[in-house]
């Protein structure tokens, strides 16, 4: 059986239980809840039952235990998590405006993930883990860089595949050697899964259509493209499938992408067409939106057949 791998930042999120402009005044605060891109994706690839590990770091601090409690629990293979008696666990604080844009407050720049090494336990998953999925927002520290970097290539080397969502911020576009890392992972990607305007920043083009087709040319296998509550569409060399999304109530819309790719990478390394691949995507995409709190969407297979037999009646 496939195991997916991934690298990168395990925070914890604190969310402000009112609509509001930032952290000025005093508010009243809900969590941590466990979150961070790559421990998003992977704990909801843990849901589905498929093999999944996760190479991150954490201070020895109840954040840090939050997260590998709730990632153990969901079947994500935690051995390459090191727990850093001297580090610190990252943290955001939320909050959600009136207009549903988020403020931010990051202590993140300076906390045990920072510092991701390959070795010891994650030199071993790496070498046991046959698909890489790379989140672009991991890239801001240039260890994790040379951790993905390498993770990728020797994967990729030993036959196993290659997803990469960009989930890009714009201050993390220009912190230096981003650009480099970026076109180094892309280069490697079997299956790239960006939103938006992210297709068109990878691959300038006047037209989604020749944005994509250029990507097909350089030799991503398929590309498949977020659309948030409009749904996401699939194209590789010989086929182009749209569906629209699932309709729910958008509560919190942290974590969507993240539990949708992991849905789509478990369904396409299960050997899935990619209809159906795309219809379970969409389908964890729609549940994430409907639960405050970053992974408290994610999925279990049950969940998501209910919701595509509900809205197929
Ligand atoms: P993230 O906020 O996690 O970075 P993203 O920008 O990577 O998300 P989106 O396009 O926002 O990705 O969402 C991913 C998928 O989740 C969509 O393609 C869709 O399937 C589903 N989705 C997101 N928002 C909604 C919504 N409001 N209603 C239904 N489905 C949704």
């Amino acid at each position: 059986q496939s195991k997916v791998l991934t690298i990168g930042e395990v925070l914890v999120e604190i969310v402000a239980t009112e609509r509001g402009d930032g952290f000025r005044e005093p508010v009243k605060l809900i969590g941590p809840f466990p979150s961070g891109a790559p421990a998003i994706f992977i704990d909801q690839v843990g849901k589905l039952g498929q093999a999944a590990a996760i190479i991150s770091r954490v201070g020895d601090d109840d954040f840090g235990h939050v997260n590998l409690d709730r990632l153990k629990r969901d079947g994500v293979d935690v051995s390459g998590i090191e727990v850093d008696p001297l580090g610190t666990t990252g943290s955001a604080f939320v909050r959600y405006r009136e207009d549903g844009g988020r403020n931010f407050v990051f202590n993140i720049r300076h906390s045990a993930c920072g510092t991701i090494e390959l070795k010891g336990p994650a030199a071993d998953l790496v070498e046991s883990c046959t698909h890489m999925h790379v989140m672009g927002s991991s890239l801001y520290a240039p260890s994790v860089v040379d951790a993905v970097l390498k993770a990728t290539r020797t994967i990729k080397e030993n036959g196993g595949t290659v997803s990469f969502d960009p989930n890009l911020r714009a201050e993390i576009l220009n912190s230096p050697g981003m650009r480099e890392a970026l076109a180094t992972v892309l280069a490697e990607t079997d299956l790239f899964l960006p939103s938006g305007e992210e297709l068109f920043l990878f691959s300038p083009a006047d037209s989604e259509a020749e944005a994509i087709a250029n990507l097909l040319k350089s030799g991503v296998k398929a590309v498949v493209l977020k659309r948030g509550a409009a749904g996401a569409s699939y194209v590789d060399a010989t086929r182009e499938i749209s569906l629209p999304g699932f309709r729910v109530t958008e509560v919190d819309p942290t974590g969507a992408g993240d539990c949708f790719g992991a849905t789509f990478v478990t369904f396409w390394l299960g050997g899935a067409d990619p209809e159906t691949a795309l219809r379970y995507a969409n389908a964890a995409g729609a549940r994430a939106v409907t639960r405050s709190g970053p992974m408290e969407g994610a999925s279990t297979r049950a969940e998501l057949d209910a919701l595509i037999a509900e809205q197929r009646s």
